[in-house]
């Protein structure tokens, strides 16, 4: 019997981590994450990315909120979405542009901003800086808002982040640089291009690499075909050379772990439930995973994820997705936290 459970726990399996995206926005919708956790079943850790902002907004008892939902076996890491409270609280100038949110030409460039500064005011409000990527800061200023966020994570929920993830998947090589500076172990902002873009396609075709989804999501689409599509990017904030060397070609939507200069990429290969379907992205991922494993015989990583705002039908394609795992299914899955398949990449792959 003991010989069978060793045999067991040595056996390949299917790596499913589930994760939150907490956005630093509000806490109203705690009650549906406790409702999907219960849905999911006790045996599924979650690894929390975690946007201190809450903890500099002035909202009364956020840290304890917060820390409650991150139970033992959670994992908790950080998410960076540049919200003005954070950054100023950071000591840096706030920036409300480029801004993934806006649809292109909506902005006022600088000189209209000069000419109309009534207009500009009202769209500095406007802008609450969710939608500005992290990389859009020098590289500098890219380094502070990292260190000073794990720092307040630790400050407010007595725990260190090992691991981190992006506000919009948006890392560029400036921001992979800093996270390899600053020690992180692994960073979980690689997204696939297909699930923006059936020209990235799915599982089994390569795809034109040209979008023929449509644009649904004006700026932001943009950005995430053209961060982790096939091509190079030359501006700052899109910047993808380190990841295309370690990794050529588009973000496929079966990726698994990767180096990239210091730093290990998890990639969030089955997304955030917000843009997931059961049948379209994550089934098929799943049936992928337990063919691989069949058939070659080592472990492979399924990284899933949901947003803790919002409404909950977002967090639904992951509820029902859970449903679909029979007996034989879970079999073969082995539950984990993201910081538990960075601790085993060292070990085995
Ligand atoms: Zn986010």
């Amino acid at each position: 019997m003991e010989a069978k459970m060793e045999s067991d726990k040595l056996a390949p399996k299917v790596l499913v981590c589930v994760t939150v995206d907490w956005e630093g926005q509000d806490l109203l919708s705690l009650r549906d994450l406790e409702q999907v956790r219960e849905r999911l079943g006790p045996e599924v850790p979650l690894t929390h990315f975690v946007c201190p902002n809450y903890f500099h907004m002035g909202l009364p008892g956020a840290a304890e909120q917060v820390a409650r939902q991150i139970r033992g076996g959670d994992e908790l890491a950080l998410h960076l979405h540049c919200l003005r409270p954070l950054v100023e609280a950071a000591g840096l100038p706030f920036r409300d542009r480029p801004d993934f949110h806006d649809r292109p030409g909506f902005l006022l460039g600088e000189g209209w901003a000069r000419r109309f500064p009534l207009l500009a005011r009202w769209q500095s409000a406007k802008v609450s800086g969710r939608g500005v990527p992290l990389s859009a800061y020098a590289a500098d200023e890219q380094l502070r808002l990292l260190e000073f966020g794990r720092a307040s994570l630790r400050q407010h929920l007595g725990r260190t982040a090992e691991g981190f993830r992006a506000g919009g998947w948006m890392a560029s090589d400036q921001t992979l640089a800093c996270l390899a500076e600053l020690g992180f172990r692994y960073d979980s902002s690689a997204v696939p291009p297909a699930v923006f873009s059936r020209g990235f396609e799915s599982l089994e075709r390569p795809g034109s690499l040209v979008d023929d989804h449509g644009d649904s999501n004006g700026l932001f689409t943009d950005y995430m075909l053209r961060l982790w599509g096939d091509a190079e990017q030359a501006e700052d904030f899109l910047a993808n050379g380190w990841r295309l060397a370690a990794s050529p070609g588009p973000i496929a939507p079966d990726a698994q772990p990767f180096r990239w200069s210091g730093v290990l990429e998890i990639p969030n290969n089955g997304a955030m439930s917000d843009f997931a379907s059961v049948s379209g992205s994550l089934r098929p991922l799943f049936d992928k995973a337990q063919r691989f494993v069949a058939e070659q015989g080592r472990d492979f990583v399924v990284v899933l994820g949901m947003h803790q705002e919002g409404q909950v039908e977002m967090k639904l394609p992951l509820v029902h997705f859970f449903k679909t795992l029979d007996d034989a299914d879970r079999g073969q899955v082995e539950f984990l936290t993201l910081a538990e398949v960075a601790r085993r990449w060292g070990e085995k792959w």
